[in-house]
């Protein structure tokens, strides 16, 4: 049976008529940017997110990067963040000109070590970036509490937690400003680039408008040197129309994750944890294993879909290699990039597939305790 690690065709064949409908009203107008859709969006997802605005931008590598300039985040500031993350968690804090500086991991959540925060505190520290990694949020009072005592400001990487909660409050709506990827892939996902930044501070989040539509306000009067980071309308449509589904989505995500945890609460793999007063969305469904890589070949040959979240440590990027880290700085992190292993997960998934994937993990496993000598 095959199992994609993403199925995004299920997605769309119960909405296409919708869609294709939405993506023809905005070429009928052809009002392609800042129009109906874009401005009814921010308010959807501003209100979803329990925040008083939301400005929607390009892609989720520039709401990271125009959230830390409206900040005033730039050249000589440090930024303590992670280094298990996507890439681009990293490059939004060097294009805005500042310096990252990495904790490690808790090894069952992959989140962001708190506790590790407050050593890494200089009198050059200006903000924090905690990454929502695979749909849960980082325990995010202890971030709150240190930033409050150091005056820092906290910039929330929430592309891959879009209503994920913590203590009732959803992704995004805790730090000072939170930034959402619409990847295609994400939980909710455009059908091309799109990004969005909420927030509730009425300052910082006009300097964000001002930012992703080269500082101007009103057309050809230009305030600030800004980019050009605006989310098409068709986009906007596509997303105002999956939004309505999030929420079910991510119950189906939730419902599989349950699936998942008891089916493979026999085996020896390591399974994700979910810290406390938290809702996980399940953006991936990440399991470990000493043996990932055999398991992963196994796992392929039975035509099921896998993928690594993420194979190597930012701070191990050849890309990085000028701030000076080495292998060995970040134990959890490096210990986890050897070893996470994601399996299918989508809200379409079936019992009969999950059964599947299950069944398989334990077949590759007992399989991979034969003798030495008879491994594959
Ligand atoms: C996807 C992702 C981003 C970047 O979003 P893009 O829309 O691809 O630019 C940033 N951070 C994390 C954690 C992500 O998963």
């Amino acid at each position: 049976m095959r199992v994609p690690l993403v199925d995004l065709t299920a997605q769309f064949a119960p909405l296409k008529d919708e869609v294709m409908a939405a993506i023809e009203g905005v070429l009928d107008s052809m009002h392609l940017f800042l129009g109906p859709n874009t401005a009814a969006f921010e308010d959807e997802w501003a209100a979803y997110c329990g925040t008083r605005a939301c400005v929607a931008v390009g892609n989720g590598t520039d709401a990271l990067h125009l959230a830390l300039r409206a900040a005033d985040v730039g050249p000589g500031d440090e930024v303590i963040t992670v280094a298990h993350t996507f890439f681009a968690t990293t490059e939004a804090i060097v294009l805005a000109g500042a310096t990252p500086v990495y904790v490690d991991i808790e090894p069952d959540t992959y989140l962001i070590n708190g506790e590790q925060i407050a050593s890494r505190v200089t009198p050059r520290t200006k903000a924090i970036v905690p990454v929502h990694l695979y749909g849960q949020m980082a325990d995010m009072d202890p971030i709150m509490d240190i930033a409050a005592r150091h005056n820092l400001v906290v910039i929330e990487d929430a592309a891959q937690a879009h209503g994920a909660e913590y203590r009732g409050r959803r992704a995004g709506s805790i730090g000072h400003l939170g930034c959402f990827s619409f990847y295609y892939s994400k939980n909710l996902g455009a059908y091309g680039e799109a990004g969005a930044v909420v927030g509730s501070d009425p300052e910082l989040m006009r300097r964000v408008r001002l930012l992703r539509d080269h500082g101007s306000e009103q057309r050809y009067y230009h305030q600030s040197i800004g980019f050009n980071s605006r989310m098409d309308e068709m986009q906007a449509a596509v997303l105002r129309i999956k939004l309505r589904h999030l929420a079910a989505w991510n119950a189906q995500r939730r419902g599989h994750a349950e699936t998942y945890a008891r089916l493979l609460a026999g085996s020896s793999l390591g399974l994700p944890r979910i810290g406390e007063d938290r809702t996980h969305v399940w953006y991936v469904y990440v399991v470990r294993s000493e043996d990932r890589d055999q398991l992963q070949r196994r796992l392929g040959e039975r035509e099921i879909g896998t993928g690594i979240h993420f194979p190597v440590p930012v701070h191990l990027q050849p890309a990085t290699r000028g701030l000076g880290y080495r292998a060995g700085d970040l134990p959890h992190t490096e210990k986890a990039a050897a070893e996470v292993l994601s399996i299918p997960m989508y809200a379409e998934l079936t019992r009969a597939q999950l059964d599947w994937v299950a069944s398989s993990i334990e077949q590759a496993q007992s399989a991979s305790t034969l003798p030495v000598g008879e491994r594959g």
